[in-house]
């Protein structure tokens, strides 16, 4: 977060409110929490000691109505990318995707010949961040998520209402 001006003495610290609502909103991701295939084990190591996912403060919630981001770990196939679309539906704005792996990327190794995989689900949701690998190591999703909190924290949630009212 970028401070324009600070005034120690008083203890009183003058931002923009963008500024603070960005800060606020990525220091606290929270992902709809669900997995579709392998890549998903590596998305529940990133969340477990180890790497200890909640130190940059992203927190899986059980309902999408919670969360403002959706991981895609795994194979995304017909029947599932119906349930994935409902289930972002349901998120409220601002929201976010972040797709991990080749299956969801692009369809990975069902790309030739997976009849039943979607081949990326972008065709699907939009997608912010695309993590690499068959299946990326936590380390690659917590990195997206550092990405993402970039992403945010160049945005102007102000503007846009603004401009969605004009
Ligand atoms: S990208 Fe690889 S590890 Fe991930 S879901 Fe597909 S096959 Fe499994």
């Amino acid at each position: 977060m970028s401070i324009s001006k600070r005034q120690e003495d008083s203890g009183i610290v003058v931002a923009k409110l963008d500024d603070l609502l960005n800060w606020a909103r990525l220091s606290s991701l929270w992902p709809v929490s669900f997995g579709i295939a392998c890549c998903a084990i590596e998305m529940m190591g990133a969340m477990a000691a180890t790497y200890d996912f909640d130190r940059f403060g992203v927190f899986p919630r059980a309902t999408p109505r919670q969360a403002d981001v959706m991981i895609i770990a795994g194979t995304v196939t017909f029947k599932m990318a119906e349930r994935i679309k409902l289930l972002y539906e349901q998120m409220p704005e601002p929201k976010y995707v972040v797709s991990m792996g080749s299956c969801a990327n692009c369809g990975g190794p069902y790309w030739q010949h997976g009849y039943h995989v979607v081949k990326g689900v972008d065709q699907v949701i939009p997608v912010d961040i695309y993590v690499q690998g068959c299946p990326p190591r936590p380390e690659a999703l917590i990195g997206a998520f550092l990405e993402l909190q970039k992403k945010i924290d160049k945005e102007s949630l102000i503007e846009e209402r603004f401009a969605k009212q004009v």
